[in-house]
């Protein structure tokens, strides 16, 4: 590559490029077209107006991306393709994996019925006891295989058991899903070779706990910046470990940690590229030290700390999915493992309903319940809502993954995203519903003789879901990244001015002929909508069709007009990404409840559920119209202006007369 010249459309930073090495089951081709004129995505990336850094990131985060032809029902969306023939009709749990999981969350449920979600708070600790039940229960290898000692769960039942801890406590859902969802578990099942999986699997399903290891002080999302590294021992048969890891959760009280860390680079094409590394980590090995256990503003009871690594000896043997693939192990790793975060948070937003049902029908302010002011009808229609649309797009995205074996990339992510930022709008109505009660503590409350409700802890316990496994906005590059890439793929060798001009000829009439047909047939239904769709919801079918094939328009004109500088544009970016999550949204809630009603499902009565699931497309649907306003008129450049004119201290006045915490 020349770093000097411009290419092409270039990609947008993707510091999560998350990849799918595992095997895909019969996954839907891209079209042969767009195959027939792919490029590898790294191969297309501009990196010659990034400072070194930035290429750096860039470069790391593009290698470790695997590009597979798996076409995702959500990707589709932003190429304006309306291919329901994965999701239609609504892959229910079937009767015999429901069976299976059973048992378990049968007594799971009777387990956390017992547990004190505000005494852990307050102790800051898990009782040892309870962590004793659920590991005798196997809750620590749901997904681990029978023949490793595990429970052998589909994932489906593994949310489930999201689900119900979701709405017991944070700090024991994080306990038991950084175990399994990030921790030695799920790399293991992924990229393990057959004796890492029979000597640590058993330990970790009988309830050794593990964590996953890849932050660091300067490293939060960029692995780039790396600096934990993994030298080889003269013995050929080891590496030196050094580093320091931070806010390892589970870390104070695993056994066994998968750590990432930088090894010797390689050099690929004649240029050195940068390595990292998984390895398994004993904590009992020489050299491992707990340097301290860090606090949050919730998750009070948190096993989480700074883990630092002095002349650590790691056999090789411990090396997860080879030297240099690191990166892939931990980011295919979290392309599942994020599924956890929405899966407990639709167990939270249905926990916040009925809390501010409860206190919403009952509560009787200025001569009626306070639920009937439109003002809070509102907010407990739509904590309703989003909590019945999360479940749809969890229950969707699971069962892709357990019956396809599918790349489920953009949807896991479009869910961890819209369902940590539903679930933290859902406990701030809840907040406000419940008004001052809301902002006590249940301490508090209990003691003047009021049922404490959790409400505060809850806000305390959420908001860290925005953040970890993947923030909001590296969610939204994320998904524009992935939202790009078929362009990418077709556009790619166009400006590639690497390449003798006759084969640019050649990929521009290749991609002219991708370009010309796939434009003009935006304007044309893109797919049909079953004859037999539950007639009430055809319109919302109907209306995701159309909106994909202008979101895929949208993103088109952005590329066009914007060029390489689209990547910068992130406001733009992230409206487009909302845009496609919302659809996806809409189809999972009405593709779930046209299932639901055909089988006659006895939760919820025909009408009831048509009035909730019309109200979350209508609710959507609104947010969907903002965003197309907001791309076409915004400020987006006035306040990015101004927030640079603020980092440069331009307006330091505004700061003054203020006192910092710690006179600072
Ligand atoms: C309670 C808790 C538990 C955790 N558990 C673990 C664990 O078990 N293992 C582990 O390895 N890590 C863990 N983490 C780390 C967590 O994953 C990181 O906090 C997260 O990756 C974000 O990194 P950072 O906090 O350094 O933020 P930074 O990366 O410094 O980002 C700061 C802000 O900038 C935004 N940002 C960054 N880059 C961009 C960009 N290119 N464009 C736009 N916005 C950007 C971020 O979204 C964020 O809002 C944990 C953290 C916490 C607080």
């Amino acid at each position: 590559m020349n770093p000097r010249r411009p290419r092409t459309v270039r990609p947008v930073p993707n510091p999560v490029p998350d990849t799918m090495s595992i095997e895909l089951k019969d996954p839907p081709k891209a079209g042969a077209l767009e195959a027939s004129v792919k490029t590898e995505a790294a191969d297309v990336i501009d990196t010659s107006k990034m400072n070194k850094e930035q290429a750096a990131a860039l470069e790391l985060a593009e290698a470790a991306r695997t590009v597979t032809d798996y076409r995702s029902f959500a990707g589709d969306l932003f190429m304006g393709r309306f291919d329901l023939a994965h999701v239609y009709p609504f892959p229910e749990q079937s009767a015999a994996d429901a069976e299976a999981g059973r048992p378990f969350l049968t007594e799971l449920e009777r387990i956390l019925q017992t547990v004190d979600g505000d005494a852990i708070d307050a102790t800051g600790e898990i009782p040892d006891e309870l962590i004793s039940r659920l590991a005798k229960l196997g809750a620590f290898g749901i997904k681990i295989p029978k023949q490793y000692g595990g429970l052998g769960l589909s994932q489906t039942n593994y949310a489930r058991a999201a689900m119900l801890l979701g709405c017991v406590d944070g700090s024991l859902t994080a306990l038991v899903s950084a175990h399994q969802s990030i921790g030695v578990p799920q790399p293991l099942k992924l990229f393990g070779t057959e004796e890492q999986k029979r000597k640590f699997l058993p330990r970790v399903a009988k309830g050794e706990i593990s964590a996953f290891a890849l932050t660091e002080n300067g490293v939060g999302s960029d692995p780039a910046k790396m600096t934990t590294r993994a030298e080889p021992a003269p013995d050929g048969k080891h590496f030196i470990l050094n580093g320091e890891k931070l806010w390892c959760t589970n870390g104070t009280r695993a056994g066994v940690i998968v750590v990432m860390a930088r090894t010797p680079d390689k050099v690929v094409n004649g240029k050195a590229r940068s390595q990292i590394t998984a390895f398994i980590v004993e904590m009992d090995t020489p050299g491992v030290e707990v340097v301290t256990r860090c606090h949050f503003m919730g998750l009070k009871a948190l096993y989480n700390g700074v883990i630092r690594f002095t002349n650590v000896k790691v056999p090789a043997e411990n090396i997860v999915g080879g030297e240099g693939r690191g990166l892939k192990v931990a980011l295919t790793t979290l392309n599942t493992g994020r599924i956890t975060i929405p899966a407990g948070c639709t167990g939270f937003m249905k926990l916040c309903l009925s809390m501010a049902r409860e206190w919403s029908g009952g509560r009787v302010q200025w001569g009626q319940a306070v639920g009937r002011h439109a003002a809070l009808a509102d907010k407990i229609a739509r904590i309703a809502a989003h909590a019945y649309v999360c479940e749809s797009m969890v229950l969707l995205t699971c069962a892709l993954v357990d019956r396809d074996n599918a790349d489920i990339r953009l949807e896991a992510a479009m869910c961890k995203m819209w369902g940590s930022e539903a679930a933290w709008r859902a406990v701030d109505e809840t907040m406000q519903i419940r008004g001052g009660r809301g902002y006590e503590t249940a301490a508090s409350l209990k003691a003047r003789g009021e049922k404490p409700v959790p409400v505060e802890r809850m806000m305390r316990d959420c908001r860290i879901n925005l953040i970890f496994e993947g923030s909001s906005e590296i969610m939204r590059l994320f998904l524009a990244r992935e939202a790009l890439d078929p362009h990418l793929k077709v556009a790619g060798a166009v400006l590639d001015s690497r390449q003798p001009m006759g084969r640019r000829a050649a990929a521009a009439l290749k991609a002219g002929g991708f370009y010309v047909p796939w434009y003009l047939g935006l304007a044309i239904p893109s797919g049909g909508i079953p004859a037999d769709f539950t007639p009430e919801l055809k319109g919302a079918l109907r209306y995701v069709e159309k909106t994909s094939r202008r979101l895929a328009r949208t993103l088109f004109h952005a590329m066009a007009r914007n060029g390489p500088a689209l990547e910068k544009k992130q406001l733009t970016l992230g409206r487009i990404v909302d845009i496609g999550t919302e659809l996806f949204a809409i189809s999972a809630t009405v593709l779930r409840a046209d299932g639901m009603l055909k089988r006659g499902a006895t939760e919820y009565g025909r009408e009831e559920l048509l009035h909730l699931v019309n109200f979350a497309v209508a609710d959507a649907r609104a947010r969907i119209a903002q965003q197309f306003a907001g791309l076409g008129r915004n400020n987006d450049s006035q306040g990015y202006r101004l927030a640079v004119e603020i980092l440069e201290g331009r307006h330091a006045g505004l700061e003054r007369g203020i006192i910092k915490p710690g006179g600072g």
